[in-house]
């Protein structure tokens, strides 16, 4: 059903499970997000009584590489919905084609799909108040916006739209307005539980012998790391357990805690900026 279509609509296969700690950020999506479009589809009232309606509107903002692109992706993924990613790549070539008709198709496809979640990356470029974003001063520029916005007015709109920013200052707050993007969510730095987490959900699956004695000094010791971060400090110890031929990971191909303390006031450093 979804092959005949331009835009490149996919099922998600990442749920919450995948995404290391973050437990009170995925409560609050559960409660806000999810709960209420849970309950519309199954055409249970208990939300729709209150005059409480789903959030379809959605800003995860926070430093790079802190999993907001997962988040977005584990949204689709928990509500069994498609999901497509606009890249700000893809944004720009709208803007370059002059092509506000290319939004009105992702939409029009979207309500010919039903619930779906449109998830548009590094939303600073689309949604930059005027000051920050040289580009938006083209009016062609602008076209793609305001038929964004538009779309993202509609009542009709069954989308789903989760947008993410690494610059929350720099979005014009007209959009951040009720009916646009209303619903707004932090994804900051893991904190020593989630790094705990996530060093141990990117060795699921892979023969392992890290204790969690082990586990709990690596988190320890990697304060300021993002979750990409952690994912990469997995990876070569993956790797390097394939180079020494082990049978399983183990300590001993993760940095030493020295090693790590440098690693992660580099990193800190890094993301502070
Ligand atoms: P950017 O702002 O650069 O687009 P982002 O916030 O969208 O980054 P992601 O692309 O979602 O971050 O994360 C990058 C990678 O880091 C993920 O593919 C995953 O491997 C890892 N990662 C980040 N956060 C987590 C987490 N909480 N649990 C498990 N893996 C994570």
């Amino acid at each position: 059903r979804l092959a005949d279509l331009t835009y490149d609509w996919r099922d998600s296969e990442t749920s919450f499970s995948d995404i290391g700690g973050y437990y009170d950020l995925k409560n609050a999506l559960r409660e806000d997000v999810l709960e209420p479009l849970r309950a519309a589809q199954r055409g249970d009232d208990r939300y729709s009584r209150f005059g409480i309606e789903p959030e379809r509107g959605i800003l995860l903002y926070g430093p790079p590489g802190t999993g907001k692109t997962m988040f977005a992706k584990a949204l689709a993924g928990e509500l069994n919905i498609p999901f497509v990613e606009l890249s700000p790549a893809d944004v720009t070539s709208m803007w370059v084609n002059e092509s506000s008709d290319q939004v009105k198709t992702l939409f029009s496809e979207a309500n010919e799909i039903g619930q779906c979640i449109i998830f548009l990356d590094e939303a600073e470029h689309l949604f930059g108040a005027r000051e920050h974003t040289a580009k938006s001063a083209h009016a062609e520029d602008r076209k793609v916006t305001s038929e964004f916005l538009a779309q993202l007015t509609r009542d009709d709109r069954e989308a789903i739209v989760v947008s993410a920013t690494n610059r929350p200052g720099d979005i014009d707050r007209a959009i951040l307005r009720p009916g646009r993007l209303t619903a707004h969510f932090e994804v900051g730095l893991p904190d020593e539980e989630a790094r705990h987490a996530i060093l141990k959900t990117h060795l699921n699956d892979i023969p392992s012998r890290v204790s969690g004695d082990e586990f709990a000094a690596l988190a320890r010791h990697t304060g300021g790391l993002t979750g990409a971060d952690l994912a990469n400090l997995v990876g070569q110890a993956r790797r390097s357990a394939a180079h020494r031929d082990a049978g399983a990971v183990t300590r001993e191909d993760f940095p030493s805690e020295d090693a790590l303390e440098e690693l992660s006031a580099e990193l800190a450093a890094t993301h502070e900026t």
